[in-house]
């Protein structure tokens, strides 16, 4: 989203081009008439959603889905337009934002600015990793009756919401929280810990560009550079960083998705 912002805002969009009918669902018909000759006033980010607010009280809304990025560059350059780029917003300024998405998981829907908060895909979503509600108290309320491992509870975007699979696993190593415990049985001295690492991740990964695995890359197609500072995600079999050679990280699955962790330090 910073990225996007940094090269849109203020700007008038110029043109747009949508270059199949749906990602996860259709494309809203009429959205480059809604766009088109508007200026782009700012930008939030809710969760994992990207806002960009446009002059007529629009907002247009971006999920990536799994792998899908945002490449800013600028227009106009004589360059093939990449592989699976569906949708191509241009701004009178010159910079142009492609969005790729070959499993075309990621999703964009236009929605009233002053009714973001209801739009069905924002309506539910829990409390922000980066507010001043994640604090011992408010953690301790919200998995007070919550028999669910506390990774999956962390992972619930219904509780906690933009919170992924990376950063729950390292938030709990930091705490030396096991991950396949009740989220009920946090203790007062862990929910504060949390409450301090989960905000301290994230705006680590962020300053550090996020995590490239695969094919994460920011929006000036550049490599993040969190994955370098991972403690335990992705380091199966590797010696813990607390604990040493006498407890390699461990691999599970928890709900369907991969959890890492040293025996020894998280209890
Ligand atoms: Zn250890």
């Amino acid at each position: 989203m910073r990225g996007f912002r940094d090269a849109f805002e203020g700007h008038r969009i110029s043109h747009v081009s949508v270059n199949r009918p749906d990602l996860r669902w259709p494309f809203p018909a009429d959205l480059r008439e809604k766009l088109e000759g508007k200026r782009v006033l700012s930008f939030r980010r809710r969760a994992k959603y990207i806002l960009m607010r446009i002059e007529g009280g629009w907002s247009m809304l971006l999920h990536l889905g799994m792998s899908g990025r945002l490449t800013i560059s600028r227009a106009r350059t004589n360059a093939t337009p990449p592989a699976h780029e569906h949708l191509v917003l241009e701004t009178d300024s010159g910079a142009r934002a492609g969005l790729v998405d070959p499993r075309r998981f990621g999703s964009v829907d236009l929605v009233r600015t002053n009714e973001e908060e209801d739009h069905r895909l924002l309506a539910h979503l829990g409390m922000e990793p980066l507010s001043p509600t994640i604090t011992r108290g408010g953690l301790a309320q919200l998995f007070r009756e919550r028999r669910t491992p506390i990774k999956s509870a962390l992972l619930d975007q219904k509780l906690i919401a933009g919170l992924g699979n990376i950063y729950v696993c390292e938030a709990l190593f930091r705490c030396g929280i096991h991950p396949e415990r009740q989220a009920c049985t946090l203790t007062d001295v862990e929910a504060q810990a949390l409450s301090e690492a989960i905000p301290q991740i994230l705006e680590q990964a962020i300053a550090s560009g996020g995590s490239s695995l695969r094919d994460y890359v920011q929006a000036d197609g550049t490599k993040g550079g969190f994955q370098d500072l991972h403690l335990v995600y992705g380091r199966e079999g590797a010696p813990c960083p607390n604990c040493g050679d006498a407890s390699p990280i461990r691999r599970i699955t928890q709900s369907g998705r991969s959890t890492f962790f040293c025996p020894t330090c998280q209890k």
